[in-house]
């Protein structure tokens, strides 16, 4: 067990006001493995006005310069890539291998993606008789959850440097010590002070403090769609900018022209990977009559090759809240095929890789965004239908059509969601990612992400 003192805050660590702690617990053995500061109030105030001071220095510093930053963080990223992979391994419990390839891998894609693109954006551009001006929006407050503990970091800071924006970041209570490990980078690549800074907390303590501190211009928010409705409630009230990116509930569409067996193999994949806590997950698998039952025997064997292989979900709150999906699902008459509400092992917060067949529109399991390794495969009778189930949720993150892809191109047009994968097409970290519907307000990735920390000037001539 260590602990780590202080808060990141003007370019060195400083103690926190209070003495408060936040316990980091390894999922997978239920084994204490570090302490971090629970900043309060007065920590975020510090950090705030360290932000505000250094925002007139590095909203000046030249593109090529800021760029010049995002490719020193992005390189100390890569070489400190083991001990990140190792300490995300321990703090939210992915196998490693998907800690190096996926946890480290995409955030160091999307850091240099920002590097190039601080470089090349046009930050002035002529419109007749006038020059436009894409301006840093100004202090930024980042609040981020744990379930890509490095990402949802990076997907924020990295634009909002790009653009000439200083940061207050308030990670997750679950994966502080990525979070400090991002700090140490960001240090090492020679940031500026006040640039950058980290306030390790609660939410609804330092969390809440960002969003509601009147020196904050932008809240920029990853999590859950109830936590975001507050934040956006408290942005409006001060008519401030506010970028939320929330839950999902993404339809898996396999349509009658598909390749059956790829298509089903890769969606059970995409929902067991990382646990089953991505937000893009394809959790709603839905099967043309006719091949329905071919479709659930696949999904069973499929999930139950995970079973050995699959990490533990973040903490006993959320295996708790994944069995209740469980039991949610049978009793409303599901019909159990892997999986199920029986632990795997002794210790760790495991949750078997779990497919409901028979489920429908209506369930719950159908409806609720669950956030663990379960699977809901729904039956429909013509596309008609097929589109009605898919677009019948409060969400519109993600999603998947597996067809002829003009066929599949047709259908993900009718989707209402943010991001369609068309036979399996692989992750774009240029693409624009956000939701549709309560899914969220606003883009993160590529110039989309980057516009989201731009307010723009018009001077006429
Ligand atoms: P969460 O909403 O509980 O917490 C997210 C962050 O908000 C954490 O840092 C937390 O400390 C903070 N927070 C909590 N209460 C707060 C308050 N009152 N005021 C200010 N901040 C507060 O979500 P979580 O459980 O950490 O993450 C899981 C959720 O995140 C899922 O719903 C998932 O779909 C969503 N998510 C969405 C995306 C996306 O891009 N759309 C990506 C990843 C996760």
């Amino acid at each position: 067990m260590k602990a780590h003192d202080g808060l990141y805050i003007d370019g060195g660590w400083r103690p926190a006001a209070g003495t408060d702690e936040i316990e980091v617990v390894n999922p997978a053995d239920e084994q204490v493995i570090g302490r971090v500061p629970a900043g309060g109030a007065l920590d975020v105030d510090t950090a705030v006005r360290a932000a505000r001071a250094a925002l007139a220095g590095w909203a000046a510093t030249a593109p090529a310069e800021r760029a010049a930053r995002l490719t020193a963080l992005r390189d100390v990223l890569v070489a400190r890539g083991d001990e990140i992979a190792e300490t995300i391994s321990a703090e939210l419990g992915a196998p490693l291998a998907f800690s190096q390839a996926v946890h480290v891998g995409v955030p160091v894609a999307v850091a240099g993606s920002y590097a190039e693109l601080a470089a090349s954006y046009a930050f002035e551009e002529k419109v007749g008789n006038s020059t436009v001006l894409h301006e840093p929006v100004g202090v930024v407050g980042a609040i981020t959850p744990w379930n890509y503990p490095l990402h949802q970091i990076v997907a924020k800071v990295a634009p909002a440097l790009a653009a000439g924006c200083t940061i207050v970041l308030k990670p997750a209570e679950d994966t502080p010590l990525t979070a400090r490990l991002f700090a140490e980078a960001v240090h090492e690549a020679g940031l500026p002070a006040g640039v950058f800074n980290l306030v390790t907390g609660l939410g609804p303590v330092a969390g809440q403090a960002l969003a509601e501190h009147p020196g904050v211009d932008l809240v920029s928010f990853t999590g859950s769609t109830s936590v975001g409705r507050q934040i956006g409630a408290v942005a409006g009230a001060a008519v401030k900018k506010v970028a939320l990116e929330l839950g999902g509930k993404s339809a898996n569409v396999i349509l009658p022209g598909a390749d059956l067996a790829r298509a089903v193999g890769v969606g059970v994949a995409n929902v067991m990977s990382n646990s089953g806590q991505t937000c893009s997950a394809w959790t709603r698998m839905l099967v043309d009559s006719a091949r329905y039952e071919e479709a659930v025997e696949l999904a069973a064997a499929a999930a139950a090759k995970y079973a050995d292989r699959i990490g533990p979900v973040v903490n006993a709150k959320q295996r708790a809240r994944v069995l209740g999906y469980i039991d949610k699902g049978l009793a409303e008459g599901a019909r159990l095929v892997a999986g199920g509400t029986r632990s795997p092992r002794e210790k760790g917060y495991f949750v078997s890789p779990t497919v409901f067949a028979d489920v429908t529109p209506d369930m719950t399991i159908a409806q609720e965004e669950i956030f663990g390794p379960v699977l809901a495969v729904l039956r429909y009778e013509d596309e008609e239908d097929a589109l009605r189930i898919a677009n019948g949720t409060v969400y519109g993150l993600a999603g998947a059509v597996w067809a002829a892809d003009a066929a599949a191109v047709a259908f993900a047009r009718r989707m209402d969601t943010g991001q369609v994968d068309i036979n399996g097409g692989r992750f774009n970290p240029l693409a624009p990612f956000g939701g549709y519907k309560q899914s969220g307000v606003g883009r993160e990735l590529g110039t989309a992400g980057l516009a989201e920390y731009l307010q723009t000037k018009s001077l006429q001539f």
